[in-house]
């Protein structure tokens, strides 16, 4: 019995994972402290390798200077909407992204698979997803660095459709247009989005996980800077004078509830208030926070109440003195997407007809897709068949990989049925 979804999954797969492996040993990955953008340059490499591609493929294809590719294939029916796809070049700082070597290991048997570096082990006893694909073929790194399934997965899912289609001419298809993006990994990505130029309808990332999922929500999403001055003298004469702003910085955190809102504590649709860095001295401390939540008014209480505690911590010393700074950084999709149902239905349609039930979950973070659907373009997320993502043992199942990359063909057929409907 094949361990494919379909004859269609099946066949799109040997291509497929030629172009996931050849795409995963590209560094890709994205850097924080850099000032240029795509703030590394091996993200402008795939960019052009990518675009080369396409071209052969038969689309239309631009580089911007912003680093993303951008492709048209033209409709095979006339009055379909143009709907776009989407996933992103780089891969996470979080983990080792150099000189990734990807491994193939055939008809998994459901052990625990140890790689050759780094003592990394996959074990199916703490991998729930991996324990589904026994029999299938797992790709992982060698184990000393990710292996960028997120999202070069979604990247090859894409690239391989594409070019099913382009060979089909006779399958049904509107014009389809094509997006890769630098910097998602560093929440700067869909920002750059030329969304008029690419003058779709709406667009799909490829961005997901687990099989048969399909996200059409997120987090809305806020960072929070509290800078705390103190009074610093000598601390030999400093009685009476001196308000130690580090120990200030250490009250505020104790005072914030100590079992709730953290990430620590806090699952499906529960929202956080997480302290990601501290540099405090007796002078000044500046405290760094991400809060989260799925519901914008209970983000907005997040935030009053991290504000509450602070000033009544510092309220408490004499010339101590309490800056909160508040910056925007996405927000939940869901009103957007809730606008225009049909754009999930047909998403979920199209994962009907790869024989999969369609899974709506939400995503505890961000895509490009929460600032894309913001800017006009409503985005929901699809699965890739990437798991334990910005990890060394970050694994892609070549089956699941391959039903969705047959999905965004069955996408493109269920689009332009829908011309006179
Ligand atoms: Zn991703």
């Amino acid at each position: 019995m094949s361990t494919f979804t379909s004859p269609l999954a099946e066949a799109l797969a040997p291509g497929l994972l030629e172009r996931f492996v050849r795409y995963a040993r590209v560094d890709t990955q994205s850097s924080r402290e850099s000032e240029q953008r795509p703030s590394t340059p091996g993200q402008l490499e795939l960019a052009q390798l990518l675009a080369e591609e396409l071209r052969t493929i038969g689309l239309e294809v631009r580089v911007a200077e912003t680093g993303f590719v951008y492709g048209s294939l033209p409709a095979t029916v006339s009055g379909a909407d143009v709907i776009g796809l989407s996933a992103h070049l780089d891969v996470s700082p979080d983990a080792p992204g150099a000189g990734v070597e990807p491994l193939v290991h055939r008809g998994y048997d459901g052990g625990v698979i140890a790689l050759p570096r780094g003592g990394t082990v996959l074990d199916p006893a703490r991998m729930p997803a991996l324990r589904e694909c026994v029999g299938h073929d797992v790709v992982t790194s060698s184990g000393d660095t990710l292996l960028g399934a997120d999202d070069k997965a979604g990247v090859a899912e894409i690239v391989t459709a594409l070019a099913h289609l382009s060979a089909h001419p006779e399958l049904p298809r509107p014009e389809l247009r094509v997006a890769f993006g630098p910097d998602e990994e560093i929440g700067d990505g869909a920002t750059r989005f030329d969304i008029e130029g690419f003058g779709a309808r709406c667009a799909y990332t490829l961005d997901g996980s687990t099989l048969g999922e399909l996200q059409d929500e997120t987090f809305s999403a806020v960072e929070v800077t509290l800078t705390i001055t103190g009074v610093d003298v000598h601390p030999g004469m400093a009685q009476g004078i001196l308000v130690n702003a580090a120990k200030l910085a250490g009250r505020v955190l104790a005072a914030l509830p100590a079992d709730g809102l953290s990430p620590e504590t806090t699952a499906g649709r529960e929202g956080f208030v997480h302290p990601t860095a501290v540099r405090a001295t007796a002078r000044r401390a500046e405290l760094e926070f991400i809060v989260r939540d799925f519901d914008d008014v209970k983000l907005d209480e997040h935030v009053a109440l991290l504000r509450r505690v602070a000033e009544r911590v510092v309220a408490t010393e004499d010339g101590a003195e309490l800056v909160v700074e508040v910056r925007e950084q996405y927000r939940n999709m869901r009103a957007h997407l809730d606008a225009v149902p049909e754009v999930t239905a047909m998403a979920e349609e199209a994962i009907r007809r790869e024989g999969i039930e369609p899974i709506r979950t939400q995503i505890r973070g961000g895509t490009d897709g929460s600032i894309m659907s913001a800017r006009g373009l409503p985005t929901p997320n699809l699965f890739t068949g990437g798991h334990e993502y910005h990890s060394v043992r970050e694994w892609a199942s070549v089956q699941e990989m391959a039903a969705a990359s047959a999905v965004v063909v069955h996408l493109a057929a269920v689009w332009a049925e829908r011309v006179g409907r």
